[in-house]
């Protein structure tokens, strides 16, 4: 099977940074096709399941934070556009024990990129929040204008908005990448063979696989297990408003008051095991659930004896320190890499869209942390 059409842009995957680029390439004029394997959003995607942090602290990282603020007024807008809440501003406050410097060093930076918080100390934050237990804890930072996008939901959205704009989607696994100079077309796993003048790899863990020469020592696949617990009946202090969400900085744990009645959300943010995405477990371990039962027990007592009411397993997709991935293919300069969201990607959808878009259009100049040469084999964790 030929096709005869031949697109400016084909995007392959539909996760966020894929669908996001397909945006802001339809808003500059572009004829466009997103191929995705599975489905925007998929529940094997790194952007599959409910929700997703957007938050504005990264430390020193100020780059990451005035993304954040990029994107968060992007994802508010598809919110009206579409008629979605794919925004809940339940505040996030970030928790710091022994001083790391993290919680300081993000101050400097949200007051400087004028963005509100709010620093409380231990008795402050007990007052505040009664029904959380804040042993260990030294200090806050209260985010009070950031909180959590809906994450299927929202890349699906901007999936629905960017068809509205003329952007082609269609279902199919793209199955050539391989060759040196200009890249003509792809072919797919049902018999098609795609045209189109620049090509745009969005496939999140899947990079390596795509590329095994090129990422499969660069991207590192971790997997990650999520659990949601059930409040009492009646009882409200561990929903939005009474409860933000949280992360902590020296437990490296996060989570989330109960957003649309599935629970309080609760993970831990330090890396996993090693997977692969099509084939890993997607039933989350016994000791995970144990270790999940204990941390809740602990932190929010009125939950000692919730139940787990649902579990999630996901996978990171790790650069190695954590910056993301957005750069043109070493031999064939028309084929574009985008990915290494390292557990953090997704509320940046909106602003690494736009800045692949100019790049593939020639506006901007390439950001040096994004691009492939910075990216090294062995894993040293540095943005957070
Ligand atoms: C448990 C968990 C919690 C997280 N928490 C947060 C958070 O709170 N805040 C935050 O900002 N980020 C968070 N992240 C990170 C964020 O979700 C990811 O960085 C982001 O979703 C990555 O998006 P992506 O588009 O690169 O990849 P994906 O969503 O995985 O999309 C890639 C797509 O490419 C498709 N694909 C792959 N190969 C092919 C092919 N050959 N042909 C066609 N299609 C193909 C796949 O089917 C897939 O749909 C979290 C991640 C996880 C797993």
């Amino acid at each position: 099977m030929t096709e005869t059409s031949r697109y400016d842009v084909v995007v392959i995957g539909a996760g966020v940074f894929g669908a996001w680029t397909a945006w802001h390439l339809a808003r500059r004029k572009q004829k466009v096709l997103v191929l995705e394997a599975y489905g925007a959003a998929h529940n094997r995607a790194s952007s599959g399941g409910e929700t997703r942090i957007i938050r504005m602290s990264y430390a020193k990282d100020e780059i990451y934070t005035r993304w954040s603020q990029r994107s968060l007024a992007q994802w508010k807008d598809l919110s009206k556009l579409s008629g979605q809440q794919l925004f809940q501003p339940t505040g996030v406050l970030w928790m710091e024990g022994e001083d790391i410097g993290r919680l300081k060093d993000s101050q400097a930076t949200l007051e400087r990129c004028g963005i509100a918080h709010e620093v409380m100390d231990n008795a402050a934050l007990s007052k505040r929040y009664p029904q959380v237990n804040f042993d260990g804890v030294t200090r806050g930072l209260l985010e009070p204008d950031s909180g959590v996008l809906m994450a299927r939901r929202g890349v699906q959205t901007v999936i629905e908005e960017a068809k509205k704009r003329s952007v082609e989607f269609r279902i199919a696994q793209a199955t050539t990448s391989k060759g040196k100079g200009e890249l003509t077309s792809i072919a797919t796993s049902n018999g098609g063979r795609i045209f189109a003048g620049q090509f745009v790899f969005a496939c999140g863990p899947w990079l390596g696989k795509v590329f095994p020469a090129l990422l499969g020592r660069r991207i590192f696949p971790t997997r990650q297990e999520v659990f949601f617990f059930g409040s009492p009946a009646g009882d409200t202090r561990f929903a939005p408003p009474a409860l933000p969400t949280w992360l902590f900085n020296n437990d490296e744990v996060y989570g989330m008051p109960d957003i649309e009645c599935r629970g309080l959300k609760l993970a831990r943010d330090t890396h996993g095991e090693r997977v692969d995405p099509d084939t890993q477990s997607r039933i989350a371990s016994e000791e995970g659930a144990e270790w999940a039962r204990n941390y809740v027990g602990r932190r929010f007592p009125a939950l000692k004896n919730a139940s787990i009411t649902e579990t999630r397993v996901c996978q990171y997709e790790n650069t190695s320190n954590g910056d993301f991935l957005v750069d043109r293919h070493p031999e064939m300069p028309n084929v574009w890499l985008a990915g290494g969201g390292s557990g953090h990607g997704f509320k940046h959808g909106p602003a690494l869209g736009e800045y692949l878009a100019e790049q593939i259009l020639g506006e901007q100049k390439a950001e040096a942390r994004f691009s492939l040469e910075s990216k090294a084999t062995e894993q040293q964790r540095a943005v957070y």
